[in-house]
């Protein structure tokens, strides 16, 4: 059929999950055009349709917006700061229509640099940010100390952190020297401060931190502080 699901429509607007946009609707809390609807599954045209929550306009996005980030380092992954700290946000701002809401899936530490993903489709967001997405994740580690061989094979058995055991599924020693070892680790989990914790863990302090890459969204030689739309294979590698 034409249009989009409303329950879709609410949960892409940030408003709720797509079960619970479903609750709202059983509820009759969901208005379109001026009616209630509490029959499931109707579409709507996002591009025209009036929609209303509790009364309150949901702001419905007719085109999704995707977008990769390059987070500089002392950065914070937030859309905006209470604190004037400078945040992502700062660099989305010029390039986002008013009105437009986007979100930030996930966080980089402020110390760390790299890619972040930004959408408007909350929907999106909300599950990509869950546990149960295991997407991989690729980090640039630059660590102290010149790391033996067998670190890399403890880090991916496994090593017991305050939170749970965690591990690295793939390791690569890049390079080393100067008291300083450079190393590629890819993950599949997004717990806070996992990298920094796994080679604190190993004895291993991290002294720069780079996400390169999320699932296949590469950052490549995208400078800090710049944005760039992801392509439509990129787009539907997500979802
Ligand atoms: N792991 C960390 O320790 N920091 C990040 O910002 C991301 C992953």
């Amino acid at each position: 059929g034409e249009g989009v699901r409303l329950q879709k429509v609410l949960a892409q607007a940030g408003v709720a999950s797509r079960r619970a946009a479903e609750e709202l609707i059983d509820q009759g809390r969901v208005e379109v055009d001026g009616r209630i609807v509490r029959e499931q599954g109707v579409r709507i045209d996002p591009g025209t349709a009036v929609v209303r929550v509790d009364g309150t306009r949901v702001l419905v996005q007719a085109d999704l917006v995707h977008i990769a980030l390059n987070k500089p380092r002392g950065w914070q992954s937030t859309m905006s700061d209470d604190l004037g700290r400078p945040c992502i946000g700062d660099i989305v701002a010029e390039r986002v229509q008013a009105g437009q809401r986007l979100f930030h899936v996930g966080r980089l530490d402020a110390d760390t640099e790299g890619l972040i993903l930004l959408t408007n489709d909350g929907d999106l967001a909300h599950r990509l940010m869950h546990p149960s997405f295991e997407v991989s994740k690729t980090y640039m580690a630059t660590v102290n100390g010149v790391m033996e061989r067998g670190v890399g094979r403890q880090l991916k058995a496994g090593v017991e952190l305050d939170d749970g055991p965690a591990k690295v599924d793939s390791f690569t020693l890049l390079d080393a020297g100067e008291g300083k070892t450079l190393v590629k680790v890819v993950l599949h989990e997004g717990r806070k401060h996992i990298v920094r914790r796994l080679f604190d863990a190993v004895g291993h302090p991290v002294i720069r931190l780079v996400r390169t890459d999320i699932g296949i969204v590469a950052l490549g030689d995208q400078r800090p502080g710049t944005l760039r739309v992801l392509g439509r294979g990129e787009v539907s590698s997500l979802y």
